[in-house]
């Protein structure tokens, strides 16, 4: 791992540390920097992937993932707004693109930079499928799953990042992205851990279903996610760890849990 390397170090002086809480589990998470500083490299970021991969517009697939996105972002605005937690989102600028690229993948960057890859279409199979993926990696980003990766990452290479990342060349480029599951450019792409991906499927469920999507076709949608890997190397968007079967059977025992969160907002039926 050429980490090191691949991270410019601002000033030496101050360790920049704090410490989020987790909306959704009320847990303390670590964020050595704060979205006011991740949020603009991210859109930078973005902006840069934008320009440099062909980006979808005006076809039905396209109007359909922004579609989605907006109405995933609605649900999260009004779920955390219903739980005490206004302005959580103050400094989120949703934005949906759909991108032509066969990699079966989609992910979230900090402050709500979504981007579906056309090479996963055929598993969402629809629109609720794509809202159980939405939902998944929405929710990465609001407990912050890449910040606390990337953070755990420094800490563990004992780098003192103070103030700011940059990302001014490839390299450090490149690391970002790593740490943000936007895969296919990079070649490499660390998995979240267990512990995230977990987090990130019951937050997704809640979402979906808040959003009027139901949540019984999550199960079904990573039924297909793992037929589609076919027992060799999985889709990006699968890491190792859980298992295929018990994310499978732990999606399918939250779904009623999900309906009921939904039921709160008055929405008991789902598309
Ligand atoms: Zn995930």
């Amino acid at each position: 791992m050429k980490l090191k390397n691949t991270i410019i170090i601002f000033g030496m002086a101050l360790l920049s540390f704090s410490c989020a809480e987790n909306p959704f589990t009320g847990k303390k998470t670590m964020a050595l920097v704060p979205n006011s500083q991740l949020f603009p490299t991210a859109f930078a970021q973005y902006d840069q992937f934008l320009t440099e991969n062909k980006v979808v517009t005006g076809t039905k697939d396209a109007e359909m993932i922004t579609r989605v996105g907006q109405r995933i972002a609605v649900a999260a605005e009004r779920w955390l707004n219903a739980n005490g937690h206004q302005g959580y989102l103050k400094d989120y600028k949703w934005e949906y693109n759909l991108v032509d690229d066969k990699t079966v993948n989609a992910w979230c960057m900090p402050g709500g930079k979504i981007v579906f890859y056309t090479g996963i279409l055929p598993i969402a199979k629809g629109e609720t499928g794509v809202a159980a993926i939405m939902g998944h990696e929405v929710a990465h980003a609001l407990a912050n799953h890449g910040q606390q990766r990337m953070s755990a990452a420094y800490l563990q290479q004992g780098v003192a990042l103070a103030g700011n990342i940059a990302i001014k060349d490839e390299q450090s480029r490149n690391a970002f992205n790593q740490y943000y599951g936007i895969g296919s450019q990079v070649g490499v792409m660390l998995p979240f851990s267990r512990a995230h991906e977990t987090e990130a499927d019951k937050i997704g469920l809640y979402l979906m279903a808040v959003a009027g999507y139901n949540p019984d076709e999550a199960a079904e949608l990573w039924k297909r996610m793992k037929a589609n890997s076919g027992g060799q190397a999985p889709p990006e968007i699968l890491s190792t760890h859980p298992s295929n079967d018990s994310r499978i059977a732990n999606l399918k025992a939250l779904a009623p849990q999900a309906k009921a969160e939904a039921k709160k907002f008055g929405v008991t039926s789902f598309r």
